[in-house]
């Protein structure tokens, strides 16, 4: 379907096709490129319309500058989910009242704002009536993952996606103070219209950083109050998802997602959810004043965020102990969550309980708030920084370069005392995530000596991407590449010694004394170990010269 975009007459046209409609649909990708140029022809000395890449189907990926390049940048972004549009309609409308000097004129004075209208662009143009179930509105909308089926709000570190690569480029490139993603979340109904996940904060950290997140999110949370909007400072799903009683929990999200990824960036970052429920004109007008409180208070607080953030940047992480991943712990507030009347109802349909919600009927439910955080993760962190095997640099280098991750290759191999990390155990996930059969191990860091061949990248840890190279290279970390599966092949096992032979040589190990005496220790200790004739043989196997010392070992060393 083309869109019905209306392009004609002098002045170039810059309202979107929603407002044109009410509020009813929302414009193709054809339309959102249109308003990107119309902006530019409409006000050249102000707005830039650019490509920063073409997606997998060819299309344009389009952002726009509007403001002074040279100031401070605020990052707002939509549709990375492009069925959750609100966010590229709400901006449109806003841009045209700030340029035209509507009410919110000057909101732009001292900033740069930097927008991609839709992220997700082949998944925009795999349009229709029923990609959302559990939304009001548009009448069509987009798809929620690209055209090759990835959740781009799940490839912020891995970078599977041209999309992202080409993202990360560009957001490395403006470095922005603080970065919006506008989303619309699902699930459960009740009254407030919108959630702001807001990364970093002082639960989380006591750095200048920590405290302007907290700050901005008291801030912009009271203004959205004064602008007569119920916004939440949390993401509102439910302890237990089926559960209202249950409550809700803040959460710290690992550099897979937006937010998540900006503040380990050391930047500010936030996650804006509306909610599925309400119509599309509620939702558009949330996204608009969200992002409009927001750059208030960045006209006054940019350039102090900029210093803070900067400051985080400079920080020596070598050796420190640095918390990866967080949850929360035990203790919990009631808050009063303005929800709706609802009943718990035998399914006839599942067999289980189903909630049934009357939106007709507000009620309060006083329910647990869980606040505090406690690491569950911490890591040390290298003294010096990561090796990566020149085999691996074909697949994992061109991530790094996205990341704008400083690195160097060495020249001359050489043998070196490093950290190495042997898997004493490492399971496989069953299905595939995102394309990825995941990969958990156990085991630590010890110092070894290693060939170092040429042509090894080295990347430091005393540089501003210090916290990412931690959640990317440190093989316990929830979002590592070990993780995602870009090792995988280390741990497989690819030779075997024919039975016949371990047989042969088991007989002759067991000629020394030491191993005959651990052997029958194992056979008495270890029932399973007893009955097993493969474990039996590989515990011999294991002794032997010929066992492969790289099964199992993360190809990535440290220093
Ligand atoms: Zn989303």
């Amino acid at each position: 379907m083309i869109s019905n975009f209306a392009w004609g007459g002098k002045t170039p046209d810059i309202t979107t096709h929603a407002e044109k409609t009410g509020w009813i649909e929302t414009g193709r990708a054809q339309e959102a490129e249109q308003l990107c140029h119309n902006f530019e022809k409409k006000f050249p000395s102000k707005v830039k319309c650019r490509s920063y890449g073409k997606t997998p189907e060819k299309r344009n990926l389009m952002y726009m500058v509007v403001g002074n390049p040279a100031s401070p940048v605020v990052w707002v972004q939509a549709g990375i989910h492009a069925g959750e549009i609100d966010g590229k309609d709400a901006v449109f409308l806003l841009l045209k009242e700030i340029l035209e000097k509507k009410r919110t004129s000057g909101l732009l004075k001292g900033l740069c704002l930097v927008f991609v209208p839709i992220v997700n662009l082949d998944g925009h143009e795999r349009f229709g009536a029923y990609n959302r179930p559990n939304q009001i509105g548009p009448k069509e909308m987009g798809w929620r993952t690209t055209s090759q089926n990835i959740n781009l709000n799940r490839d912020f570190l891995k970078v599977d996606s041209s999309e992202m690569r080409d993202l990360l480029t560009l957001w490395h490139k403006v470095d922005p103070v603080l970065s919006l993603d506008l989303h619309v979340t699902d699930g459960a109904q009740f009254q407030p219209e919108v959630g702001l996940i807001i990364h970093p904060k002082k639960s989380f950290g006591d750095s200048n950083l920590h405290e302007a997140g907290s700050r901005f999110e008291d801030e912009i949370i009271s203004k959205l109050k004064d602008l007569k909007h119920l916004a939440l400072p949390f993401y509102p799903s439910f302890e237990n998802n089926v559960d209202p009683k249950t409550g809700f929990s803040v959460h710290v999200s690992t550099p897979r997602f937006a937010h998540g990824y900006w503040y380990n960036n050391n930047r500010l970052g936030v996650l804006v959810e509306t909610h599925s429920w309400k119509d599309y004109a509620t939702r558009v007008k949330n996204q608009h004043d969200v992002v409009m409180a927001a750059l208030e208070i960045a006209q006054r607080d940019a350039l102090s965020w900029k210093k803070y953030a900067q400051e985080l940047d400079r920080e020596s992480l070598a050796g420190k102990s640095v918390p990866l991943s967080y949850k929360h712990n035990d203790k919990f507030r009631l808050i009063e969550f303005p929800g709706y009347k609802y009943s718990v109802e035998k399914s006839n349909i599942s067999g289980a309980d189903v909630i049934k919600y009357d939106p007709s009927l507000p009620e309060i439910w006083k329910v647990p708030f869980y606040e505090e955080l406690r690491p569950v993760l911490t890591v040390v962190a290298p003294a010096e920084g990561y090796y990566l095997q020149p085999a691996d640099a074909e697949l994992i280098l061109p991530k790094l370069v996205a990341h704008g991750v400083i690195y160097s290759q060495i020249k001359q191999s050489h043998a070196r005392e490093v950290e190495v990390f042997h898997a004493i155990k490492a399971q496989f996930s069953v299905g595939s995530f995102e394309g990825h059969q995941n990969l958990v191990v156990e085991g630590e860091w010890k110092k070894e000596n290693v060939e170092i061949p040429a042509h090894t990248i080295f990347i430091p840890i005393n540089q501003p991407k210090g916290r990412l190279l931690l959640q990317m290279f440190e093989p316990l970390s929830l979002d590592s590449f070990l993780w995602w599966g870009f090792f995988n092949r280390s741990f497989e096992r690819k030779e075997y010694m024919e039975d016949y032979v371990a047989e042969d040589i088991a007989v002759e190990m067991l000629k020394n004394p030491l191993v005959k005496e651990e052997f029958f220790a194992k056979l008495k200790d270890d029932k399973e170990f007893a009955k097993s004739p493969e474990k039996r043989f590989e515990f011999f196997y294991r002794k032997h010269s010929s066992w492969d010392v790289r099964f199992n070992r993360y190809p990535v060393f440290r220093k």
